[in-house]
């Protein structure tokens, strides 16, 4: 199972310190002139995100299916990496939808993922680059309705999102095992993802692939993650500085536990810093080493 780290401008440069390093970034989370043209060292392999989840949330910065391909081929910019590209979907937000709504919801995706079809057929994509269209549902029978019809037009690979709204385990799994009865848990990735003990669920079920935006989302948040076994820990507050953090006192370092990541491994105490962006993404590139590990090796 590949684990895509999330990127987002201002997260570390994860390439430069992983040379096997998947990443996803979304149309909807970088300028409009960006590509990916603005890393030095590529990432071995790559996820373009539709900005679906965005554009629900906010309509008006919309494109349109030939707009957004013509966009996510600019984010590429004929990059040598292998990618997978991701059809428009029409994420069902709310859950007091009607269910006139959620079809809409989910029928709009299904037109959305036959026009990235014929966009992608008219613009016979390199080999290494692949499709993928994402999965919208509001319980199963939608979900493997919609996954059907899906498979029927044709991708190289599938997406679920929407889970992290579940927040218990087994109606996540649930979902996910109805999906993978359709289109197979190897074709399948899974958005936006960070629970261990679900990550781990999946890695048994032979999914795809998944992607998380956990390491630099829990350094901001003051938190440093340790893999083998894996841990949680907070950061002692320095004195002066009255400090947010999560976790209580007794699980807060004052200095570095041994590690041997790009940060770590030279005697840096920078992942416990704080008050300076330059600590935040310190500590999301130690936290993306350890949660790599406890993700893809566990
Ligand atoms: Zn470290």
């Amino acid at each position: 199972m590949d684990f895509y780290v999330s990127w987002y401008p201002g997260d570390p440069d994860y390439p430069r310190h992983d040379d096997d390093c998947a990443m996803l970034v979304s149309v909807a989370s970088v300028a409009r002139d960006w590509s990916m043209g603005q890393f030095n060292i590529l990432p071995h392999r790559l996820i373009i995100d539709s900005g679906g989840y965005r554009y629900a949330i906010a309509p008006q910065e919309s494109l349109s299916p030939p707009a957004l391909f013509k966009r996510q081929l600019g984010i590429l910019d004929q990059a040598p990496i292998e990618a997978i590209i991701c059809a428009r979907d029409y994420p069902v937000l709310d859950a007091s939808l009607t269910s006139n709504q959620k079809d809409y919801c989910i029928t709009q995706t299904i037109a959305y993922a036959y026009e990235f079809k014929q966009l992608a057929k008219k613009h016979r994509l390199p080999s290494h680059w692949r499709t993928m269209a994402i999965i919208q549902g509001y319980d199963e029978a939608s979900l493997i309705y919609c996954a059907n019809e899906l498979k029927s037009i044709g991708f190289d690979l599938y997406g679920i999102g929407s889970l992290a709204v579940l927040k218990r385990h087994q109606p996540i799994i649930r979902r996910v095992e109805a999906v993978a009865s359709v289109v197979g848990a190897e074709r399948l990735h899974i958005f936006g993802v960070g629970v261990i003990e679900t990550v781990n669920a999946f890695r048994e079920m032979g999914i795809h692939s998944i992607d998380s935006a956990r390491p630099a989302k829990a350094a901001a948040y003051n938190e440093i993650l340790y893999s083998n076994p894996y841990r949680r820990f907070g950061i002692m507050e320095p004195p002066h500085i009255p400090m947010a953090g999560r976790l209580p006192k007794h699980r807060r370092l004052s200095k570095p536990l041994p590690c041997g990541c790009p940060v770590c491994k030279n005697g840096s105490s920078d992942i416990i810093g704080v008050g300076k962006r330059a600590f935040i993404r310190a500590r999301a590139l130690h936290n993306y080493y350890h949660l790599k590990k406890v993700f893809v090796d566990s």
